[in-house]
């Protein structure tokens, strides 16, 4: 299994400056392909890695944001060999695929088998080469049913925590070989909705992945430094952690 980070950057002034990419990040397996987030830039940063979308298998919008959701459509596009074929599933969560200003349209879901996400939820999928299980976990963010998950596919677990403030239950994704976290910045600056260091490093104790990687960096977090920000994570925390760039590939 093979995951490829396809846009490391986060918050709304790096989404418009591009310092770092937006394409959210894929994983390549044996039984799917992926694309998870796929935010300003998918479709482009896939091409230029080597990641043709018409091999993907599903697509993944953990909330109707336009640096997670904005390329959906045309990832779909892709996956359904250019919307000649209905093929694919897309798991959104309830605002992207159901909401008034859903960031899936209903020609694009109508291409598709679509899953609305439901906090707790735990759902099997076959795809045309094998099948995947995914566990939806609930996030604390301004869009409100954003989600994170607990994806079991080819004998591996990936955690993944978006966009979201810190929650007790964050603590429950545990036994992933690899947890994906998004901490946008070091530390509080009083905002909330999203992840900071000392917060990753308070659910990395508990949950206990094997690995975490930290990415959907702010510029607050660019200018410190994401890989120094890292190494105090992994200290801190006992769990190896690094921080992804656009284009890295890390193999489970
Ligand atoms: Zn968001």
């Amino acid at each position: 299994m093979e995951i490829v980070f396809l846009g490391t950057g986060g918050g709304r002034i790096n989404l418009i400056k591009q310092v770092r990419g937006t394409g959210g990040f894929r994983i390549n397996s044996k039984s799917a392909n992926i694309h998870v987030d796929p935010g300003p830039g998918a479709l482009i940063y896939s091409i230029k890695n080597g990641q043709d979308p018409l091999s993907l298998d599903a697509i993944i919008v953990t909330h109707n944001h336009t640096d997670h959701v904005s390329d959906a459509a045309v990832m779909i596009e892709g996956m359904t060999s250019y919307s000649l074929k209905k093929r694919g599933i897309v798991i959104g969560s309830k605002k992207t695929l159901e909401g008034e200003e859903k960031g899936i349209g209903n020609w694009h879901q109508s291409l598709v088998t679509t899953y609305t996400a439901q906090y707790g939820d735990s759902k099997h999928f076959k795809t045309a080469k094998g099948e995947f299980g995914i566990e939806i976990a609930k996030m604390k963010h301004d869009e409100p049913t954003t989600f994170g998950f607990r994806l079991t596919m080819d004998g591996r677990i990936i955690g993944y925590i978006t966009d979201t403030e810190y929650i007790e239950s964050l603590v429950e994704l545990t036994d992933c070989d690899l947890l994906i976290v998004n901490c946008i910045k070091p530390q509080s600056d009083g905002y909330h909705g999203h992840l900071t260091s000392e917060d990753v490093i308070k659910i990395l104790r508990t949950a206990k992945p094997k690995k975490c990687v930290i990415t959907h960096l702010g510029l607050k977090m660019l200018a410190k430094g994401p890989n120094e920000e890292a190494d105090r994570i992994t200290k801190e925390s006992g769990i190896g952690t690094i921080a992804a760039k656009d284009g890295m590939k890390i193999t489970l």
